[in-house]
C-alpha cells in the first residue's frame, strides 16, 4: 500500500482545533478514531490534517443540567454506560452505550464522532431522537429533529464542531436492539420514550437514517402498552436491503424491537 502524507495535530483546546480547521479545508477532525481511521486505511477519507480531540477535556463531562443531563462531546462511549448520574436519571441511555460495538469500541468511540458520523445503523441517533435531544456545537443549537438529515449526513456547516449533547430526562424511555451478531450495530434498534412533547418512537439501523414513526407515536400517546402498536405494520418500501437482511425482515424487526422498548418501558 503506497503511504500519503498528513500532519497530525494534537489540539490543545476547542478554539485550536478550531482555528486549524479553519486554516485548512481538508482537514477532518479526529474523535476516537473507530470509524475516521478505518476509512483513511481503505482509502475512502485522504485528509490533509487530522485534528485530534480526543484528548479535550473541556468535550468529556457527563452533568445533570435541570430537567436534562448534558454529555460532552468527547465523552467515551464506555463512560455513559457507566455513569451513576446517566444510570439513575435516563438508565435507557447508559442500557443503549452498553450496547455499541464491544470494550474496545466502547473504550475509544465518542458521543460526538458517532454523531456527526451518522452511521445509518448507529445506535446514538436513535436515542438523540428519541429523548428529543438539543446537539450544541461551537455555533448554535440544533434539535434531533433538524440534525440527521441523511445516509451518513447531518446538518453539521463545515467546520462545525459538536460540543455537547443535551438529553431530557423523560417519564419513561427504553430502546430495545437487534445487533448484527458480528459487528454489533444495529439491524434495527428502536427507542421509545414519552418525553414533555410526547411520545417518541426513533428507529436506528432499518433505514438509510434514523427515522420517526407517527403511526406508532399516536397509537402509544392513547395506549402505552406493546399491544397498541401490534398491528402496525413498516412500510418495507423505504428500508435497507443487504447481505445482513431484506428489508421486509428489518420492517419486521422495527414492530418486534417496538415492542420490547415499550414493554422494557412501561
Ligand atoms: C468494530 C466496530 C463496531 C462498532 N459497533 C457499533 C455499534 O454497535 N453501534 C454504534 O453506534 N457504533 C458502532 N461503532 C462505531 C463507534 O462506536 C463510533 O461511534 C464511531 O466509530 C464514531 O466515533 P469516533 O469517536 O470513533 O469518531 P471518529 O472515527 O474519530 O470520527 C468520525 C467522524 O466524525 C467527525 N467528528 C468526530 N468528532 C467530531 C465532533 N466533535 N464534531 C464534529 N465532527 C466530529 C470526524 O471528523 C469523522 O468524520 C462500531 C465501530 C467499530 C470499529
Amino acid at each position: 500500500m503506497i503511504p500519503y502524507p498528513f500532519t497530525y495535530h494534537r489540539a490543545g483546546s476547542l478554539a485550536e482545533a478550531e482555528t486549524i480547521l479553519k486554516a485548512s479545508p481538508e482537514a477532518k477532525l479526529l474523535a476516537g478514531g473507530q470509524t475516521l481511521i478505518a476509512a483513511m486505511k481503505m482509502r475512502l477519507a485522504q485528509p490533509s490534517d487530522l485534528i485530534d480531540i480526543s484528548g479535550l477535556k473541556e468535550l468529556s463531562f457527563i452533568r445533570a443540567a435541570g430537567d436534562a443531563i448534558v454529555i460532552g462531546a468527547g465523552t467515551r462511549h464506555f463512560e455513559v454506560a457507566i455513569s451513576a448520574e446517566v444510570n439513575r436519571l435516563i438508565p435507557a441511555l447508559a442500557h443503549l452505550a452498553e450496547s455499541i460495538g464491544d470494550p474496545a469500541v466502547r473504550h475509544m468511540g465518542m458521543l460526538g464522532g458517532s454523531l456527526a458520523n451518522n452511521d445509518p445503523a448507529a445506535d446514538y441517533p436513535a436515542a438523540v431522537l428519541g429523548l428529543d435531544a438539543t446537539i450544541r456545537t461551537q455555533r448554535r443549537s440544533i434539535a434531533a429533529d433538524d440534525f440527521f438529515t441523511g445516509m451518513f449526513s447531518t446538518a453539521l456547516d463545515e467546520g462545525e464542531i459538536v460540543t455537547e449533547v443535551s438529553f431530557p430526562v423523560s417519564a419513561r424511555a427504553a430502546y430495545a436492539k437487534f445487533p448484527n451478531p458480528a459487528s454489533r450495530y444495529a439491524m434495527a434498534g428502536v427507542f421509545v420514550a414519552k418525553t414533555k412533547s410526547g411520545v417518541r418512537v426513533a428507529v436506528t439501523g432499518a433505514g438509510p437514517c434514523v427515522f420517526r414513526v407517527p403511526e406508532m407515536e399516536a397509537a402509544l400517546a392513547a395506549d402505552f402498552t406493546p399491544h397498541a402498536i401490534a398491528g402496525i405494520e413498516i412500510n418495507a418500501a423505504d428500508l435497507n436491503s443487504d447481505i445482513h437482511g431484506s428489508a421486509e425482515y428489518r420492517a419486521n424487526l422495527v414492530g418486534v424491537m417496538a415492542r420490547r422498548a415499550v414493554a422494557a418501558a412501561q
